[in-house]
């Protein structure tokens, strides 16, 4: 994204000052990573943002070869959560988007069924089992799910 004169801008936000190019996609964009407060989980950061939560960023950072858009990794690494797959390849932190974006189921909550969408987090996961935020896990049931968890896997082969 540059403008008339060439003039660099971030490719996610639009401004023009303090631009540094990604590792990952050699894009114009902020040098901002020191904006961001540890701990504070703010979405502040372009470039932080970028490289945190893209397929672009971490197919960088985890050292993949080929494009993202295609790398069978990145795919393997996001097949449980192919929800989060398609937020990382489509959300507005990306200069390019997964074109055809595979279909997935959403996430339901196990105690009341209410659909969890991932990337807002706030909800808890134990055992492939999803719980919303208004149906946090207690200690009691925390127990209950690691035993028929265990117990699942005891009934397949693992290799
Ligand atoms: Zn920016
Ligand atoms: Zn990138
Ligand atoms: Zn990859
Ligand atoms: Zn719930």
């Amino acid at each position: 994204m540059a403008n008339k004169n060439n003039t660099p801008v971030c490719g996610l936000c639009g401004k023009k000052k303090k631009l540094i190019k990604t590792d990952c996609c050699n894009n114009w964009i902020c040098d901002d990573e020191d904006k961001y407060v540890i701990f504070s989980y703010a979405k502040n950061s372009c470039s932080r943002n970028h490289r945190r939560f893209t397929l672009c960023g971490s197919h960088n950072t985890e050292g993949h070869s080929g494009k993202w858009q295609s790398c069978k990794k990145c795919f393997d690494s996001f097949k449980h959560e192919l929800e989060m797959y398609v937020w990382y390849g489509t959300n507005e932190y990306n200069f390019e988007v997964l074109e055809n974006p595979p279909s997935y189921k959403p996430t339901y909550c196990a105690k009341c069924d209410n659909v969890i969408v991932l990337s807002d987090g706030g909800y808890s996961t134990l055992c492939r089992i999803y719980r919303c935020e208004n149906c946090p896990i207690s200690e009691k049931e925390r127990e209950e799910i690691i035993s028929q968890y265990k117990g699942g896997i005891k009934h397949k082969q693992l290799n």
